[in-house]
């Protein structure tokens, strides 16, 4: 009756350890929908790698794998705290207002120990500390994304501020490769050596494994903790699968009426109702993961659009993309199957092509 995201556990959890034994300092990401799997399912993951990870003796405390845990915004604090034990780094900009207001120290000062803070701006690192002069925090610094963090000179502006609290370290968000980040990266780092700030740590994201490796060679003495999400959880698609459950099947001719618009079938075949529609982030138009201008114009000559007016949808039946008879509704999906093709039986259960990370699964099964 739903759609389902199955986990072929083992080989899931095999695909976790090894991205975390190949990344020293691994910080687990797990925001919005949690990649598909949820957010609370992440946290616990992310105490299992933490308990997983083997200790290293020259460095006391944790073992730096999933000591941390990075969440996208305040509202998801609550979701993993109970779940997983270790720090909770906040990946949205503090700021004087809104949702970063509720880690109160006053309310609730074990969570508030806990909670690492992004700061982007001067201005709100003296309201942090005003309000929690013990607040953990990282500076962000702007990257060509253009999205949040202080310029050098900003940073350079800090002064004696960042003597105060706890300051985690420097955090980068690198757009999605293009090339490679380093130059970018070393150019930044500059900076931060030139303001002269009493930390050694950098927060990145989206550096491949082997720009990992070089700014660790060339910068041994900071200590580098990778952000990951996307290749951490979906790394290996080959241990997921998405399938619907055939609720209906009609057979229809040629001039039946169906539908909420009262369309009429251009041809024979059968009608299927599956599961998944808009609720569960089901759209018209199946992920391919290539948004090129040429890649959509190709797919649209391919029959995007079938002669007959219907738009490919998401769901296959052997093997072949099947075309959508009618918009998605809310929570079911309407197929038209052409005559001659082989016919599901209700209850059985078809692929579907998803994009994780915008995809609501009324069920998650791990093996
Ligand atoms: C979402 C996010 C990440 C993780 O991105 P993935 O592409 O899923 O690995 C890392 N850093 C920041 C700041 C983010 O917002």
């Amino acid at each position: 009756m739903s759609l389902t995201l199955s986990v072929d556990g083992d080989r899931w959890r095999a695909h976790l350890r090894a991205v975390a034994d190949r990344t020293p300092g691994l910080v687990p990401v797990a925001k919005g929908n949690g990649y598909g799997f949820g957010l609370g399912r992440l946290a616990r993951r992310t105490q299992w790698l933490a308990d997983g990870a083997p200790r290293d003796p020259d460095r006391p405390g944790p073992p730096q794998c999933g000591d941390v845990l990075a969440v996208g915004t305040y509202h998801e604090v609550a979701e993993v705290v109970q779940r997983y034990h270790g720090d909770v780094l906040v990946l949205t900009p503090w700021r004087p207002f809104g949702a970063a207001l509720q880690i109160d120290p006053a309310v609730d000062p074990g969570l508030s120990g806990r909670v690492v803070h992004t700061i982007s701006r001067p201005g709100d690192l003296a309201a942090l500390l005003e309000r929690q002069p013990d607040a953990r925090y990282v500076l962000e610094l702007v990257t060509s994304m253009l999205r949040h963090g202080m310029t050098p000179r900003e940073l350079r502006g800090l002064e004696g501020l960042t003597a105060r609290g706890r300051l985690e370290g420097v955090a980068l968000h690198l757009p999605l490769a293009q090339g490679s980040h380093l130059s970018q990266v070393e150019r930044l780092l500059t900076d931060v050596v030139a303001a002269g700030l009493p930390t050694h740590t950098l927060w990145v994201s989206h550096l491949t494994a082997d720009e990992l490796e070089r700014l660790r060679s060339a910068y041994a003495d900071f200590t580098i903790r990778p952000r990951i999400g996307t290749d951490l959880w979906l790394g290996d698609r080959g241990a997921l699968r998405v399938t619907a459950t055939v609720l209906d099947v009609h057979a229809v001719e040629r001039g039946d009426v169906f539908g909420y618009r009262s369309r009429t079938a251009p041809k024979s075949g059968h009608l299927l109702v599956v599961s998944g529609g808009t609720a569960h982030g089901i759209g018209l138009e199946a992920p391919t993961g290539d948004q090129s201008l040429k890649s959509r114009a190709a797919s649209l000559a391919r029959g995007g659009m079938d002669a007959v007016g219907f738009v490919r949808s998401p769901y296959s039946i052997d093997g072949k993309q099947r075309l959508f008879a009618e918009p998605p509704h809310m929570q079911a999906s309407m197929l038209f199957l052409p005559a001659g093709a082989r016919v599901p039986e209700v209850g059985d259960e078809i692929d579907v092509r998803v994009r994780y990370t915008a995809t609501t699964f009324d069920r998650v099964v791990i093996s």
